[in-house]
């Protein structure tokens, strides 16, 4: 074992695994990926007590956590994460895309779980121990990337459920990872869901809470059923404001050339304030153009795509990057948006995002930070 400091003043420890993958076996599973089915030789825990603290962080083999049956989180779900990658510059170099602000969002989350907070330099000095040791995982190929996984849950044993739990357990994991819709930018197929809601006003919809995805499943695989990719979330109160996707947030462009400009439902409270979109909303106007957040029924939706106004749809998040959505199917009928086809703000967009992201494009904004 040997030790190494953040500026935390926690000491990681640092236990390296006997069963690291050989080069030739981590380039084998590097060739095909897909997501999230792969994982890299460690990750980092960090645990909490209302006692100590943050304590105790290590980087460890990857591998089984045990966990006592009566363990808080597997019944109260008091758990929460977070999604960000880690991108291979031309230069060889490692970098993440503003790993401040999901550092900023797990806490929001926290504070929403009665959870405790992380300090932020404990967040980035997780990623930097794991990347220290598991950055050859970090792809070559070309719009691959490793996806890093941190997340926290509760850890008291005990079935009283009038109080969060006194302890947690912070984990890194990271997973190389591919295109997210097996594909490429290929445009996706959405479903309306009216008949199940994902977040209500007062409730959890803008933390990244474990229980928002265990709700969300069935109307996913009513989506599938439908022969959709995936769902897009209304609001709970009158079902007709668009609200976001499954994993991602949504862009709706109105007018083209040097009149286009885009526009994506505000933060009510009940949809996940995503990294990706914010940082759309200001780069888009750096592009020549204007970036909206306001509000789009249902019924506005459809009467604009069929009318030509409405040019392009498209979903953003770090996993999926910006993905066009071109058809759209609902109980009340189908309807197509644009030619079907990827438009040219959707792939204008994309490319100066995935330009920064992947070291391309220089970095003006300050969101690029190496590891
Ligand atoms: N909405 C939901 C429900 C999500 O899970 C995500 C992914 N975190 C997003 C939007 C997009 O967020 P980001 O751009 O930060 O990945």
């Amino acid at each position: 074992m040997n030790t190494s400091t953040t500026t935390s003043g926690l000491t990681f420890d640092i236990r390296l695994s006997s069963q690291r993958k050989t080069p030739q076996e981590r380039a084998a599973l590097l060739e095909n990926p897909g997501f999230g089915n792969v994982f890299t030789d460690h990750m980092v825990t960090i645990r909490y007590s209302d006692e100590k603290g943050w304590y105790d962080a290590r980087l460890e083999p990857y591998g089984p956590i045990p966990l006592d049956p009566a363990t808080a989180a597997l019944h109260y779900a008091q758990e929460i994460f977070e999604g960000l990658k880690a991108y291979r510059h031309p230069d060889g170099t490692i970098a993440s895309f503003r790993p401040e602000a999901n550092a900023e969002r797990l806490n929001r989350s926290a504070r929403r779980m009665a959870m405790p907070e992380l300090p932020e330099d404990l967040f980035l000095g997780a990623i930097e121990t794991l990347l220290a040791h598991d950055g050859d995982w970090v792809p070559t190929k070309e719009d691959n990337s490793l996806y890093l996984r941190p997340f926290m849950f509760a850890t008291d044993v005990g079935l009283g459920v009038n109080h969060p739990s006194t302890s947690y357990l912070f984990v890194l994991i990271a997973s190389p990872s591919g295109s997210y819709f097996s594909g490429g930018i290929k445009p996706v197929t959405v479903w309306l869901s009216e008949d199940y809601t994902r977040a209500a006003p007062g409730g959890t919809g803008e933390a990244k809470f474990a229980g928002n995805y265990a709700a969300s499943f069935l109307a996913q695989a009513q989506a599938v059923e439908k022969g959709c990719d995936q769902v897009v979330w209304l609001d709970a109160v009158e079902h007709r404001w668009v609200e976001e996707m499954g994993g991602m947030n949504l862009f709706f462009v109105f007018g083209s050339g040097e009149q286009a400009r885009i526009l994506t439902p505000a933060l009510t409270g009940t949809l996940l304030p995503g990294i990706t979109r914010d940082s759309l909303l200001r780069l888009a106007p750096e592009l020549g153009i204007p970036a909206e957040e306001g509000r789009i029924s249902t019924d506005e939706w459809r009467a604009a795509a069929l009318s030509g106004e409405l040019t392009e749809v498209f979903a953003c998040g770090t996993a999926a990057v910006i993905t066009p959505v071109a058809h759209v199917k609902s109980a009340d009928g189908d309807f197509q948006v644009g030619d079907g086809k990827p438009g040219p703000v959707t792939l204008r967009l994309r490319e100066e995002l995935v330009g920064l992201q992947y070291g391309l494009r220089p970095d003006s904004h300050g969101w690029v930070r190496r590891f």
